[in-house]
C-alpha cells in the first residue's frame, strides 16, 4: 500500500495532478474493455492521461522504478482483453494524445499522434483528395494506437490489406524510456529489419507508439454497395469465390447469417431481407465510368450463384443503410443476453464454406445463439455469441465452443486472430496454431525489449 502511495504521489509530481486518476470508481471503470470480460479481478492502480512523449518517458521510468505494468489504452474497444488489468498498474490514455501533426500530399504520407479517432483521420485525408483504407466496422471511435498494436483490418482489407500494409514509421517509447524509430517516411524501405511488423500486432508488449507516419493511396472517385441475398450459406459463400474467380476485385466481400440479418433488423430497421438464410454484401469502388461495369459483372455472377433477391445502392443514404446495418451486428447481438462475446478466425478462402457450417454446428451441440458476421472476401468470420455470464451452464458450454470453434479453425489451415489479436482472452489456445519454436522466439524478443515485464504483462502468450 505504501509502495502504491509513492507511485501515484511521484505520478502527480511528474505528471499534471489533474492527469492522474487513483480513486475506486476511476479506476473501476478502466479495469475493463470492450471485451466484457465476466469478471473484474483486477483494477489498475491509476490512469494517467498522458499529453507528450516526455510524459511517456516519466511514466515508463517510474513503472521501471515500481516495477508496476503500464497498460496503453485507446479507445478501450478491442475485444481479446488487451486492455483488461491483470497484475495492476498504470493505464496511459492517450485520448489527448489525438492530434494529426502533418498530411502530405506529395508524398501521401499523414503523420499522426496515437490517440487519434481512424474515422476522423479517414475524413481529414479525404477531403485532400486521399484514402487511409483500414476500417474496424467501429472505426468512429477506435484510435490509430488501438489499430496499430491489435494490427486492425476491417472491411476493405479484402482489396487494401490491414494496418500492417499503411504503417510506414512508428515513434515509439521503449521499455527503459529510450525512443526508437521503427521506419522512415519513405514508402519503401529495405533498409535492415523491418521493425513495422513487429510493432504492429504486438498490442502494446514492446513499446509506446507516441506517433505513427502511414501511407496513404488515393481516395477513389466512386463506390457502391451490392447487397445479394441467397438461400443457403452455401451458395453465398460460393459466390464469394465465383465473384473472385472472374478476376473482379471488389473493395469489401462482406457476409451475414440469417441470425445476423433478423437480430439486426430488429433492432436497426434497414429494410434487410429477414427470410433469407445468408448475404454478402459487396462494395465495388474505382473510377465513375467504371461502376456500371462493375455492377453488371458482379450482378450477372451473383444471378448465375443463385442470389434470390440483389440490392444495390444508388446514393449515399442507400450505401451508408447497408453499411450501418452491417457495422451494428455486435450492438445488435448485445440485446439478445445480458453479455455479448465476438470472435475473429481466419481460414484459406477455401475452406470457409467448412468453417462457417463448423461453427454453427458447435453452436448448436452447445446451445448457444450465434449471429455469424464476416469478412469472407478475406476467409475472416466473427460468430457473435448473446450469452448470461450469471447462467454457470450457458457459460461453461460457451468456453467449450470457443476451444472447439478453434480447434476446427486450426484443422481447417487457419488461425486464431486476422485482425482482432490475441490479448488474454485467447492465449491459452495460441499454442495450437503458432509452432513451439516460433513461440519460443516471440518470447525471446518479449525478453530483449521489455527484460523487466512492465508492458502489458501476459498478453498474448
Ligand atoms: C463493435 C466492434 C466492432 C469491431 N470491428 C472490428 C473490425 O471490423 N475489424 C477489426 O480489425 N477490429 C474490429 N474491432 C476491434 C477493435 O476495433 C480494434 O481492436 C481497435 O482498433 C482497437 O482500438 P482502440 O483504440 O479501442 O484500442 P484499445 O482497445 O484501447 O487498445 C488495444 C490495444 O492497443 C494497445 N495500445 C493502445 N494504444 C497504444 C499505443 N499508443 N502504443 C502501444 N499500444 C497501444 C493497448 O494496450 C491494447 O493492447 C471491433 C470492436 C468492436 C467493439
Amino acid at each position: 500500500m505504501l509502495m502504491k502511495n509513492k507511485l501515484i504521489s511521484d505520478l502527480k509530481k511528474n505528471i499534471p495532478a489533474s492527469n492522474v486518476l487513483n480513486t475506486l470508481e476511476e479506476r473501476y471503470a478502466y479495469a475493463q474493455d470492450a471485451t466484457n470480460i465476466r469478471r473484474i479481478k483486477n483494477l489498475p492502480d491509476a490512469v494517467v492521461f498522458v499529453e507528450n512523449t516526455e510524459q511517456v518517458q516519466k511514466v515508463v521510468k517510474l513503472a521501471n522504478k515500481y516495477k508496476v505494468p503500464v497498460i496503453c489504452r485507446g479507445a478501450g474497444t478491442n475485444v481479446v482483453g488487451a486492455c483488461v488489468v491483470e497484475h495492476g498498474g498504470i493505464i496511459l490514455n492517450f485520448s489527448k494524445m489525438n492530434k494529426i501533426l502533418s498530411i502530405s500530399k506529395e508524398n501521401m504520407t499523414v503523420v499522426v499522434e496515437p490517440g487519434v479517432v481512424l474515422g476522423c483521420l479517414q475524413k481529414e485525408v479525404e477531403k485532400l483528395g486521399l484514402f487511409y483504407p483500414p476500417d474496424p466496422s467501429n472505426l468512429a471511435v477506435s484510435t490509430i494506437g488501438g489499430s496499430i498494436a491489435q494490427a486492425s483490418g476491417g472491411a476493405k482489407s479484402f482489396k487494401y490489406g490491414t494496418t500492417k500494409d499503411y504503417v510506414i514509421d512508428l515513434k515509439v517509447v521503449m521499455a527503459d524510456g529510450q525512443i526508437l524509430k521503427t521506419g522512415s517516411g519513405t514508402i519503401k524501405n529495405a533498409t535492415g529489419y523491418n521493425l513495422n511488423t513487429l510493432f504492429v500486432g504486438s498490442e502494446g508488449t514492446l513499446g509506446i507508439v507516441v506517433e505513427a507516419t502511414l501511407k496513404l493511396i488515393p481516395k477513389p472517385q466512386s463506390k457502391k454497395v451490392i447487397m445479394a441475398y441467397f438461400d443457403t450459406v452455401r451458395e453465398a459463400v460460393l459466390a464469394v469465390n465465383a465473384i473472385i474467380e472472374q478476376r473482379i476485385y471488389p473493395a469489401t466481400i462482406d457476409f451475414m447469417d440469417k441470425n445476423a440479418i433478423q437480430t439486426v433488423e430488429k433492432f436497426y430497421p434497414a429494410n434487410l431481407l429477414t427470410d433469407k438464410e445468408a448475404a454478402l454484401v459487396i462494395e465495388t469502388d474505382g473510377f465513375e465510368c467504371s461502376m456500371k461495369y462493375q455492377e453488371d459483372i458482379i450482378t450477372r455472377i451473383l444471378n448465375t450463384c443463385n442470389a434470390s433477391e440483389i440490392q444495390v445502392s444508388h446514393n449515399d443514404d442507400e450505401y451508408n443503410k447497408i453499411w450501418t446495418a452491417r457495422r451494428s451486428s455486435m450492438g445488435a447481438c448485445a440485446k439478445l443476453k445480458p453479455n455479448v462475446t465476438t470472435d475473429d478466425v481466419i481460414v484459406p478462402r477455401e475452406n470457409l464454406e467448412a468453417l462457417v457450417l463448423g461453427i454453427r454446428a458447435i453452436c448448436e451441440k452447445y446451445s448457444l445463439e450465434v449471429c455469424m458476421v464476416g469478412h469472407v472476401g478475406d476467409g475472416s468470420v466473427h460468430p457473435q455469441i448473446p450469452i448470461n455470464y450469471n447462467d454457470e451452464d450457458e457459460y461453461k458450454r460457451y468456453k467449450l465452443a470457443k476451444a472447439e470453434i478453434y480447434d476446427l479453425t486450426a484443422k481447417l489451415g487457419g488461425i486464431l486472430s486476422g485482425e482482432h489479436g490475441i490479448g488474454s482472452e485467447k492465449r491459452e489456445h495460441i499454442h495450437k496454431v503458432i509452432n513451439s519454436v516460433a513461440l519460443d522466439y516471440m518470447r525471446q524478443i518479449k525478453k530483449t525489449f521489455d527484460p523487466n515485464n512492465i508492458l502489458n504483462p501476459y498478453k498474448i502468450f
